[in-house]
């Protein structure tokens, strides 16, 4: 059988201009066209962790590529609470990336990723620099999985077929001294399904976080876990102190206790206490995550798709982590979070919140139990649906 009868006689049936496609692909494909959208959301009902205020008006940034091969990679950058950062993103885009790249091979994302870092080094390879670099490597991975006819963690090298999901449901709500609402959004994630939640801890004091961990493991019950994320809150010796109640209490993991650049610091509490140490959401490149792993700071590494630098980055971490027996678990859930998580054997959860309403993107996630199933569409799940890009686009 050769490659097109297979890519054929496949569970999906390839419609005619995939296979010219994928035809193309053969040869040289051009990057031929480059569109970025700004979209912006009004505020809601505020909600907050131990330093973040949200709520407040988001927004984020669309990037398609276009090819002369007929496919287009899609890519989507949230910003959950810095009201102008769209805005500076969709200007490396389009006056630092955009020159860089028309023209090129999408075949090539390690290359691609070379040439943006020497075109992206004198502003810096960290930051919203890196959320531009990501997002390039998201659509060049989307344009490879739907010119191949294939989800792409088929391509990255596919381990598992569903992944395990965990809701972050215990926010900071306005007004919440009784835990009222707290409650009632760890219940609602309980009553969706859910096995693990995730909860915020460290805006107050120890005696506050115990109340949120003994209210949440009690909705939650037995046999139901439940994580701890201080979100940079403390110093070495508050980590410390809190951290071990936190064990004690039999939480599953903290979360970001320290700065995430005090590598040290996460090392000697690693060393300190029992309970799993998770971190990495706000860690840039894989230069970072060597220079925490190999100090053992970590026990769950957790990547952003931005701020990582996308799949290739993120995979990358990703098999680094593995090879140092470290877990793995995504920053924020998504398609393009559920693609690289199945592929990597060390993978343990995908962070989500409810999946009951409706999907920004075209690929919708299938819950099943307290897990999702793996994508069925080929390229990354990184195309947004048109109505919800007209809804909010500047
Ligand atoms: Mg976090």
């Amino acid at each position: 059988m050769n490659r097109r009868q297979f890519l054929s006689a496949g569970a999906v049936s390839l419609p005619a201009p995939v296979l010219a496609a994928t035809d193309a692909l053969k040869n040289q494909v051009k990057i031929t066209g480059f569109e970025t959208d700004v979209l912006r959301f009004p505020p809601g009902r505020p909600f907050a962790d131990a330093i973040h205020d949200f709520g407040k008006e988001g927004g984020g940034v669309v990037l398609r590529l276009r090819t002369d091969a007929g496919v287009t990679g899609w890519a989507y950058s949230s910003f959950g609470m810095i009201g102008g950062g769209p805005r500076v993103l969709e200007s490396i885009l389009q006056n630092e990336v955009k020159p860089a790249l028309m023209g090129k091979d999408p075949s090539f994302p390690k290359r691609l990723r070379s040439d943006l870092w020497k075109a992206l080094e004198y502003a810096g390879v960290q930051g919203i620099t890196q959320f531009a670099i990501a997002a390039v490597d998201i659509a060049v991975w989307d344009i490879l999985g739907k010119a191949a006819g294939l989800p792409v963690y088929k391509m990255l090298g596919a381990y598992a077929d569903r992944m395990p999901i965990y809701s972050m449901c215990g926010w900071y709500y306005e007004n919440d001294g009784d835990l009222a609402q707290f409650k009632q959004s760890v219940g609602s994630a309980i009553e969706e399904g859910f096995e693990a939640v995730k909860i915020k801890v460290g805006r107050s004091s120890l005696d506050d976080d115990v109340n949120r961990i003994s209210a949440a493991q009690a909705i939650a019950g037995k046999g139901r876990r439940v994580m701890v994320d201080a979100n940079q809150k403390f110093n070495l010796n508050e980590a410390i102190r809190r951290g071990r109640v936190y064990q004690q209490m039999g939480c599953f993991w903290f979360e970001e206790p320290l700065v995430p650049q005090d590598h040290a610091g996460y090392a000697e509490l690693a060393h300190e206490l029992d309970i799993r140490i998770a971190t990495g959401e706000n860690e840039y490149t894989k230069y970072a995550y060597v220079d925490l792993i190999s100090r053992r700071g970590a026990d769950v590494v957790q990547p952003d798709d931005r701020r990582s630098g996308g799949v290739t980055e993120w995979m990358e971490i990703g098999a680094i982590a593995d090879g140092f027996g470290l877990e793995l678990a995504s920053h924020g859930g998504g398609p393009t979070n559920l693609h690289m998580l199945l592929a990597m054997p060390n993978a343990i959860y995908m962070e989500t919140g409810s999946l009951k309403g409706d999907s920004s993107s075209v690929e919708k996630l299938r819950p099943s139990g307290s897990a999702v199933l793996a994508p069925e569409m080929p390229g990354i799940g990184s195309e947004l649906r048109p109505d919800y890009i007209r809804k909010f686009k500047v």
